[in-house]
């Protein structure tokens, strides 16, 4: 008996040259062969009548041959055989090319399959080199991606000696399989390569494809666990309610569950490391201090890395608002902090006198030296690679990781996209919040949105003008640079105007958003850079041109520039887009402000792709699942290895041995 681990070139029907070939398509061993699912299959099972189908379209049609077999020798190396067939619907010619032994078969008053492509005219139908089958192959033929020198047929026939001869271990739990009425995994090879039926295709699929996001899902859960170290930070006093009475505000329940989860894990002997999602404006930042006042009171230190020196700025205006009282010491160090102040600061971090340190990136750089890290937190982490966040996490001995972000992603996705944390979501916004009117324009009303838009800033508001990434060549859309020129020479000529984009230095995207948040610039022509974090709640109008360009999340998240203030607010999505669809789209996101419930209907309507983006790179390849299109089963295996997980955090139990070995197999190059 073979196993699935056994050289390919042990295989009946293997020898050395083909072993070869076989390597070149990546399969190396019998379980390579046997998971080297077919591309499409050949439904011998369809059959159709030969005027029945249309011209150009590929079919199986049942036919008896009605003239002899004919021999044309054209030249050299090329000699073609002719012959009719005919079923009840008609008749038809077909022709073959150098098939002398297949030819010398076929005989007149036989009835064959011939598979191709109908061509000819509605009167005489014709085929050439149809591929030509038994009369009862009743089958359905996979079709394999190949290599020159190797057929599907080749590989259909080791496929089948492999299943023949080859032990098959199950990776999934007997629990698992059952729960979720799976089939068992011979089965499922057996039919995915020879499917007795479609249904039976269709079972072995879904069988297949959960496997694999199951293992995928699991093998993240068991990664994590393993990398799980110890730390010395255990916090033993819980400080929540100390703190709550300093605050200008009372929590809303949610703010307060996450604060629990955090502080539960926190008292734990294995550090922390989870990601609070919470939509724009649903107060991450006071759960962040909450958790920092905890880590401070209980003796260590705290620090918080925000994307941009603006918003570490305002971080640090709202901590030392929160802190002031309490007897902790607050600093901030950005780039532009002076060396001086710098050197005092780091100074204080190193003995131990700073307790809470905010800052942008600067914070990770080496001469930053901590006197007792407890608590990292990163803001808008997304913004952020894992290195970052993990060289910051090196500055002290396995200390607690929060990371924070505003892009909703449904529950279910949030494993497969942040793999390697825990997730907790603020499910509710702080109360009294105003809902932000939102719209959804054709452009011929831009001349009204834009007389809207001055009627606020002539009230004393600000506003933003949201325009799409371009190419260079798009004339059809005007880039920002061109928007800006183009509104402050016209229509907003008496205003002030300022431009944002990408390509922009960050100490000029500074010093605009500065000068924006200061109420020096009345209206804001930007890029999508003005998504992160950024609080001025003097703006109250927001235009989104070319709305169609941009998914429902991430409108969603830009419309959470404005409504932060105390005046009403309004976003207009100006849409060149007439089709049907992307109305219906675009109403989804004036009708709600729930950023999860946005996210969801994103997913349905562009697939889990716009959130995994590059994330899903550095995991294992998927060979039959697609995370666009098998979303149910995807939300199936989540729940599924969540709950093995909680029973076998490290699959150190036998019956989950199978699955251990999958799954090292599975992550082995990465
Ligand atoms: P985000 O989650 O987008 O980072 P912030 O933390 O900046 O949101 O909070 C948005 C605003 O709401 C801030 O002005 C903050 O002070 C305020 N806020 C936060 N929590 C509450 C609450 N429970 N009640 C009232 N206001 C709150
Ligand atoms: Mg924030």
């Amino acid at each position: 008996m073979l196993s699935e681990i056994t050289d390919i070139q042990y295989l009946k029907g293997v020898g050395e040259k083909r072993a070869r070939l076989l390597k070149k398509l990546g399969i190396a061993s019998v379980g390579a062969l046997l998971s080297y699912y077919p591309r499409s299959y050949r439904y011998l099972t369809d059959i159709k009548e030969i005027y029945e189908g249309s011209l150009d379209e590929t079919v199986c049609v049942k036919c008896r041959i009605i003239t002899p077999v004919t021999e044309h020798y054209i030249r050299k190396n090329m000699t073609i055989y002719k012959f009719r067939v005919a079923d009840n619907s008609g008749n038809m010619q077909v022709t073959l090319f150098n098939t002398k032994y297949t030819a010398q078969k076929l005989h007149v008053g036989s009835v064959y399959l011939f598979y191709g492509k109908l061509d000819g005219n509605d009167f005489l139908r014709e085929m050439s080199s149809p591929e030509i089958y038994e009369e009862n192959n009743n089958t359905i033929l996979p079709i394999y991606n190949l290599t020159a020198g190797i057929t599907s047929k080749h590989l259909a026939t080791l496929v089948k000696n492999a299943l023949n001869l080859c032990a098959i271990t199950d990776p999934l739990p007997e629990e698992i399989v059952k729960q979720n009425s799976l089939t068992d995994k011979r089965t499922a090879l057996q039919n995915i390569h020879f499917p007795k039926s479609r249904e039976a295709l269709e079972v072995a699929k879904k069988r297949l494809i959960f496997e694999e996001l199951f293992i995928l899902q699991s093998g993240m859960r068991y990664f994590k666990a393993l990398r799980r170290g110890n730390t010395a930070v255990k916090l033993k006093n819980d400080y929540t309610k100390e703190f709550l009475t300093s605050l200008p505000f009372n929590l809303t329940t949610s703010q307060v569950n996450v604060i629990n989860e955090c502080i539960t894990d926190m008292q734990k002997s294995v550090p922390m490391n989870r990601l609070v999602q919470g939509d724009v404006g649903s107060g991450k930042t006071a759960v962040a201090a909450a958790l920092a006042y905890n880590a401070i009171k209980n003796g260590y230190q705290a620090v918080l890395m925000a994307p941009t020196v603006i918003l570490a700025e305002q971080h640090y205006a709202t901590f030392c608002n929160f802190f002031q009282d309490n007897g902790i010491n607050t600093a901030l160090i950005t780039s532009s902090t002076k060396a001086a102040a710098k050197r005092k600061i780091l100074e204080g971090v190193k003995n131990g006198e700073i307790d809470m340190l905010i800052g942008t990136h600067a914070v990770i750089s080496e001469n930053v030296e901590f006197d007792n890290l407890g608590l990292v937190i990163t803001d808008e982490q997304h913004r952020f690679g894992v290195e970052q966040r993990s060289a910051l996490s090196k500055k002290g001995q396995s200390p607690h990781t929060l990371v924070m972000s505003a892009t909703p992603i449904p529950r279910t996705l949030a494993m497969v996209v942040y793999g390697e944390l825990d997730v907790s979501v603020i499910t509710e916004y702080p109360k009294g919040r105003q809902k932000i009117d939102s719209y959804s324009v054709s452009k011929d009303l831009r001349r009204r949105v834009y007389t809207f838009v001055k009627k606020h800033l002539d009230e004393g508001r600000q506003g933003y003008v949201i325009c799409p990434l371009v190419e260079e060549n798009d004339t059809e859309r005007l880039s920002a640079e061109v928007w800006y020129e183009k509104l402050q020479k016209t229509f907003f000529k008496d205003y002030k105007l300022g431009l944002l984009h990408g390509k922009m230095k960050d100490s000029e995207k500074e010093k605009v958003m500065r000068e924006f948040s200061l109420g020096n610039i009345d209206l804001l022509i930007s890029t999508t850079v003005v998504e992160v974090g950024i609080d001025v709640p003097n703006a109250t109008v927001m235009v989104i041109e070319d709305a169609d360009c941009f998914g429902l999340s991430q409108l969603h998240q830009l419309r959470g520039r404005i409504g932060r203030g105390e005046h009403k607010s309004t976003c207009i999505m100006v849409s060149r887009n007439e089709k049907t669809a992307e109305k219906d789209r675009l109403k989804i996101i004036s009708a709600t402000s729930d950023g999860f419930r946005i996210a969801e209907e994103d997913l349905k309507l562009r697939g889990p792709g716009d959130f995994i983006g590059k994330r899903q790179h550095g995991l294992p390849e998927l060979k039959i699942a697609d995370i666009n299109n098998d979303y149910n089963i995807l939300k199936l295996t989540a729940l599924a290895a969540e709950t093995l997980s909680k029973q076998d955090e490290r699959l150190e139990k036998e019956q989950n041995k199978p699955l251990k070995n999958e799954i090292l197999r599975l992550f082995a190059n990465i």
